[in-house]
């Protein structure tokens, strides 16, 4: 036997037993952004490198030592998407999406960083988020963030999950910031790792977002952003602050959350449990309102977030949240001897063409009535039809419940939509 080829490190297969988890996730993620009217924006895997590097920032750990940068075949360089909020942007400006108008999208998709893969990380991820665009005030702010409580609400998790806000400032507010902070890791650089003392030149800021115990430890008397905050920005958090009370969203303050992409100002806020270990952080984001401009629009302001999928169904899973995640088979239909199966299958055409939702599987390769009905069994269904010869002689079927007990029933083939539709929409609400 030859070698069997592996898939890559980091990067997961989604099995039968765990799609049906994520597409229950996925289908409930688009009720919630549909009622409040987004739309979804699909863009490409690979996007040109430089929109990567003009977006995140150089000095980011991202674009340092993370993306999967390639040449094609004609030498450009090109870049697996580690994030979607830059593509986005760069095709909302590149169709006029954006100048003068607002939009709110949304998006879900594979993301690809070259990390250390451990749980809730992985090289390819995949991402929801939300993205609006031509709104400044924090109205839009307080609605992307009831978007996704009302997500966790959906999930039964809400209890499980804790809001962290905090504001950035304006770019100038910031700079100021930065000079305060500098000072002051550098009065305290022994305490620094070697990581947060390179952070200390290239972006300060990204020290107080250190994983390191002892670098939070050190940064424990910093200057705070929050009193570097410009007039504007003050009122705008305040206003946000305002909208989450009036809601009853309760969130923490935490002056020292400042996101790990350079684009952010004014609000950033992250949804974080302890459920998971290491991989806390659920759900990211904030306002982007110079980005637009930065990569060749007019000015417009914008918010979002980004969800991790994989950590949110890690999350449903540690919590065992799952159990309304439909199996993949209703009804299985058993056909015992030629005349059986032929009817078997007309009728199943039948009852899919009367229930389009239903989920019917016919039994295929034969077999004495124990071995089907032990097929049957497996496929998780509610019930299974017992069709032999006879049956199909007398245009009938046995109904027999796979997971209850209750009678075996015999139902004339005329009545067998109607019998479905009742009781199978009783199992499945
Ligand atoms: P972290 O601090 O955990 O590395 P991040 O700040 O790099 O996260 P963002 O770029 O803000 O993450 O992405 C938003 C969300 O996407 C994260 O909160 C997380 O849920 C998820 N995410 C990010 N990187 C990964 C990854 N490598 N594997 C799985 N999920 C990820
Ligand atoms: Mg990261």
């Amino acid at each position: 036997m030859s070698k069997q080829i592996q898939a890559i490190r980091g990067m997961n297969d989604c099995l039968p037993e765990q799609s049906g988890t994520w597409q229950w996730v996925e289908q409930r993620i688009r009720q919630v952004v549909a009622s409040y009217g987004y739309q979804e924006i699909r863009t490409p895997v690979v996007e040109s490198t430089d929109l990567f590097k003009r977006s995140i920032g150089e000095v980011t750990d991202i674009v340092e030592k993370e993306m999967y940068t390639f040449d094609d075949r004609n030498g450009d360089s090109l870049t697996l998407r580690p994030e979607n909020t830059a593509s986005v942007v760069r095709a909302g400006n590149e169709h006029g999406l954006l100048y003068n108008q607002q939009q709110r999208l949304w998006y879900m998709g594979p993301m690809f960083r070259h990390e250390r893969p451990q749980k809730g990380r992985y090289r390819q991820f995949h991402q929801f988020g939300v993205e609006a665009f031509g709104i400044d005030g924090p109205d839009i702010d307080a609605e992307v963030i009831l978007l996704s409580a009302r997500l966790w609400q959906q999930f039964g998790m809400a209890e499980q999950v804790t809001l962290e806000i905090n504001s950035l400032g304006s770019n100038e507010a910031r700079a100021a910031y930065r000079d305060a902070l500098v000072a002051y890791l550098k009065a305290n650089e022994a305490a620094l790792d070697e990581d947060s003392k390179r952070r200390m030149t290239t972006n300060p800021l990204r020290v107080l977002d250190s994983k390191n115990p002892d670098v939070q430890a050190a940064l424990a008397d910093a200057p705070s952003l929050l009193d570097h905050l410009d007039d504007a920005s003050r009122q705008h958090f305040d206003g946000l602050r305002e909208r989450l009370d009036d809601l009853g969203i309760k969130y923490r303050v935490n002056p020292r959350l400042v996101r790990g992409l350079d684009y952010y100002n004014r609000t950033v806020f992250e949804w974080v449990t302890d459920s998971l270990g290491a991989q806390g952080t659920v759900c990211a984001g904030g306002r982007y309102d110079g980005l637009v401009e930065q990569l060749g629009g007019k000015a417009t302001p914008a918010v979002g977030f980004a969800l991790g999928m994989e950590r949110l169904v890690l999350l449903l899973e540690t919590l065992q949240l799952t159990s309304e995640v439909p199996g993949a088979v209703d009804v299985y239909v058993t056909a015992m001897g030629e005349k059986a199966e032929g009817y078997a299958r007309r009728l199943s055409e039948q009852v899919r063409d009367a229930l389009p939702g239903i989920r019917l599987q016919n039994h295929c390769g034969g077999g004495n009535f124990k071995k089907q009905m032990k097929r049957a069994d497996k496929s998780g269904a509610v019930l299974a039809l017992i069709i032999g010869d006879n049956e199909a002689d007398n245009q009938q079927v046995g109904v027999k419940y796979l997971r209850h007990d209750r009678e075996q029933e015999t139902i004339e083939d005329s009545a067998l939509i109607a019998y479905l539709r009742s009781n199978l929409s009783s199992e499945h609400n």
